[in-house]
């Protein structure tokens, strides 16, 4: 299976490279201004997925308009360069998302949002593709029955074929309003929907997505093993054949490969110091894996500022104490093994390429 990171386009783990300056202050232990702040402006959500990681943790709580306000102005202050809107909970749920998103907008920030699909009309569309870097849509399923075993609609509505007709909304829209906003679907896979990546793959490109991103379930599934890989390989063969110059379908194969291999290639958690978690109950978390989980809580927005939070001593400590080990597979893990080989100090010949 070809798992070059270059063919990754947006997902490639080598993205960290735009960001010397932030990669130099980490490594020479200077206070390191995270790239992106991920802001979860709500923790309900409409669907009741099978693997959602946040289970039992959703409230039902809403950011306040008041401190996504004050995120979005101290974190643009401290050099963040964009930010993301996704969960726990489903961002559109939240009355204050088209606020958030314009206003960091206006402040310069790059931002994107990551949604269920479900709970969007015409004006919301419309305004987010104004506003927005790129929007993904995860589906999870090319059927129904599929989606409705694994992403669990509450109370039936909102089901598969609204979350398809609104991606139609969105490719019909933005050709209208000339909208340059990437339009992804994403896809997690497991045992319970790996049959129908061909078909999702189409189905995708029929709606006029820009991509499909298939990657795999953590925390839910046992490790994947030969069988599922070589099941894999098969179908992602016949979904590759529906890529064309502008829609693409990527498999992060990396992070599938990953499931096999739970230990990690570097000792330090350093890559949570390029990226900061606002939840919404108004605390801040260490990286998005660990959110409302209180021994990753690193500062309440309520009562601090975001620059204390962020370069405040309890981050530091937090950070020095954790064992990579004990977590789990994570989406900074490549990022980790960069910045752990530029952190060495016994790497050697580094002049000689
Ligand atoms: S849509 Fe997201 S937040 Fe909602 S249940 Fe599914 S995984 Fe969890
Ligand atoms: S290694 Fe652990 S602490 Fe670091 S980003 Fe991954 S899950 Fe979070």
């Amino acid at each position: 299976m070809d798992d070059t990171f270059t063919n990754l386009y947006q997902f490639s783990p080598l993205k960290i490279l735009n960001h010397p300056d932030r990669i130099g202050d980490i490594v020479n232990k200077k206070d390191a201004r995270p790239v992106t702040l991920e802001i979860d402006l709500s923790n309900a959500c409409n669907m009741d997925c099978i693997w959602c990681t946040y289970k039992g943790k959703l409230k039902g709580e809403i950011l306040i308009r008041s401190l996504v306000k004050k995120a979005i102005i101290e974190g643009r202050k401290l050099g963040i360069k964009s930010v993301v809107f996704n969960g726990g909970g489903e961002p559109l749920t939240s009355p204050h998302l088209l606020y958030a998103v314009k206003l960091a907008s206006i402040e310069g920030l790059k931002t994107a949002l990551i949604t269920n699909g479900s709970l969007l009309d015409k004006n919301k569309i419309k305004d987010l593709l104004l506003y927005t870097e790129f929007i993904r849509i995860s589906l999870d399923a090319a059927s129904e029955k599929t989606f409705d075993l694994i992403r669990r609609p509450r109370g039936g509505r909102d089901g598969f074929q609204c979350v398809l007709e609104n991606i139609k909304k969105f490719t019909e829209i933005r050709r209208k309003i000339n909208s340059k906003t990437e339009i992804g679907i994403g896809y997690l896979v497991s045992h319970l929907n790996i049959q129908e990546i061909e078909k999702a793959a189409s189905l995708a490109r029929s709606l006029g997505a820009d991509y499909i991103q298939f990657r795999p379930v953590c925390d839910h599934e046992p490790d994947f093993d030969d069988t599922f890989l070589k099941k894999l390989s098969h179908y992602m063969e016949g979904a590759k054949k529906y890529e064309t110059k502008k829609f693409k379908v990527i498999f992060l194969l990396h992070r599938f490969l990953q499931k096999n291999e739970a230990e990690k290639n570097y000792s330090k958690c350093l890559a949570n110091y390029l990226t900061a978690v606002l939840c919404a109950d108004g605390k801040v978390y260490l990286c998005c894996q660990h959110k409302l989980n209180s021994k990753f809580e690193i500062g309440d927005l309520r009562i601090e500022h975001l620059k204390s939070i962020l370069f405040g001593r309890e981050r530091k400590d937090l950070i020095g104490k954790i064992d990579p080990e004990n977590c789990p597979i994570c989406r900074y893990d490549k990022y980790n093994e960069i910045l752990n080989y530029l952190n060495d100090k016994k790497r050697r010949h580094t002049d000689f390429l």
